[in-house]
C-alpha cells in the first residue's frame, strides 16, 4: 500500500502558545479521511502545517511519499469559507479555470483544453448555469461547489478541505460528498476537516482525531468509539449523544 500522508514529530505554536504537540502518523492512499476535533483543537493548523502555510516548530511531512514541493501541483487545498475574501471580483468561470494553472507551467495561458476541463468540472458540481456570476453573488453551498470544481479542474491527487460542509445547504452537501466518494473510488486521497459527528460513519473511511495532540488515527469502525470521542472532545458521552453523535 502507498502512503498518502506521513507526519513525524510535528509541533506547531503561535507566539509561544502550542497549538499541536508532537504529531506522528501515516495514512494510506485512496481513502476519504475525516479530521475530527473540537474548536481550537488544531485541525486547521494541522492542515496548514502539512501544506507549509504555517511555520512548524519541528516536524517532517511527506505527501504521496514525496516532499510537498515535488507533489505541489497535484495537491488541492480548499480553505475554510470564512477565510476567503468574497468581495474579490472574480467570475465563477475564472475561479474554476484557475485550477488548471498549476499544471500549465509558468507564463502559459489556458487554452481550449483547459477551458473544457473547467466547464466539465462546473457541470459536475451542478453549477454550469452560474459561469458568468461573480463568486460573491453565490450562496455558501454554491461557493463551496465552485471551489470543489476548481480542484476537479486541477485534476489533483490529494485533496485538503477545511470544514467544507459548514454553512451550506443540504443539496450542496449531498452533491459534494457524492463527488468526494467518487474521487476516493478513483484512488484519490481526501482529507476533510469536519465536526458533525452524525455524519462520520456515513462519510469517512478513516479518521484523524485531534485535540492539541493526536488522539488516534484509524478506520472509522476502530476509532469512532465512545472512549476516543470523549478524549477528543473532552466531553462526557451523554452530552455528545445529545449533539447527535450516533455512538454505540
Ligand atoms: P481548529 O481548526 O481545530 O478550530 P486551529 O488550528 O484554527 O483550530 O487553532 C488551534 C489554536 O491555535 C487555537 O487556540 C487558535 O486560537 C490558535 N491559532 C490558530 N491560528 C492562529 C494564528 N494565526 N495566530 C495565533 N493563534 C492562532
Ligand atoms: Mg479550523
Amino acid at each position: 500500500m502507498k502512503t498518502s500522508l506521513e507526519i513525524k514529530n510535528l509541533t506547531v505554536s503561535y507566539s509561544n502558545k502550542i497549538a499541536l504537540t508532537d504529531v506522528n502518523f501515516s495514512m494510506e492512499t485512496g481513502k476519504l479521511i475525516g479530521i475530527i476535533g473540537p474548536n481550537g483543537s488544531g485541525k486547521s493548523t494541522l492542515m496548514k502545517a502539512v501544506l507549509n502555510l504555517t511555520a512548524k516548530d519541528s516536524g517532517e511531512v511527506q505527501i504521496n511519499e514525496k516532499s510537498l514541493e515535488e507533489v505541489r501541483e497535484n495537491i488541492a487545498y480548499i480553505p475554510q469559507r470564512s477565510n476567503i475574501d468574497w468581495d474579490f471580483p472574480i467570475l465563477v468561470r475564472d475561479t474554476v479555470l484557475l485550477g488548471t494553472y498549476p499544471k500549465l507551467g509558468l507564463f502559459k495561458r489556458p487554452k481550449a483544453k483547459e477551458k473544457k476541463m473547467a466547464e466539465e468540472a462546473l457541470k459536475k458540481v451542478g453549477m454550469e448555469d452560474f459561469s458568468d456570476k461573480q463568486i460573491g453573488e453565490l450562496s455558501g453551498g454554491q461557493q463551496q461547489r465552485v471551489f470543489l470544481a476548481r480542484s476537479l479542474a486541477q485534476d489533483a491527487d490529494v485533496f485538503f478541505m477545511d470544514e467544507p460542509f459548514v454553512g451550506i445547504d443540504i443539496h450542496s452537501e449531498e452533491i459534494i460528498i457524492n463527488i468526494l466518494k467518487e474521487l476516493r473510488d478513483q484512488g484519490k486521497t481526501l482529507f476533510v476537516i469536519h465536526h458533525d459527528l452524525t455524519k462520520v460513519e456515513d462519510y469517512f473511511d478513516e479518521l484523524i482525531l485531534v485535540n492539541k495532540e493526536l488522539v488516534a488515527t484509524g478506520a472509522v469502525y476502530d476509532v469512532f468509539t465512545p472512549e476516543l470521542m470523549e478524549r477528543t472532545f473532552n466531553t462526557p458521552l451523554t452530552v455528545l449523544e445529545n449533539m447527535g453523535g450516533k455512538l454505540s
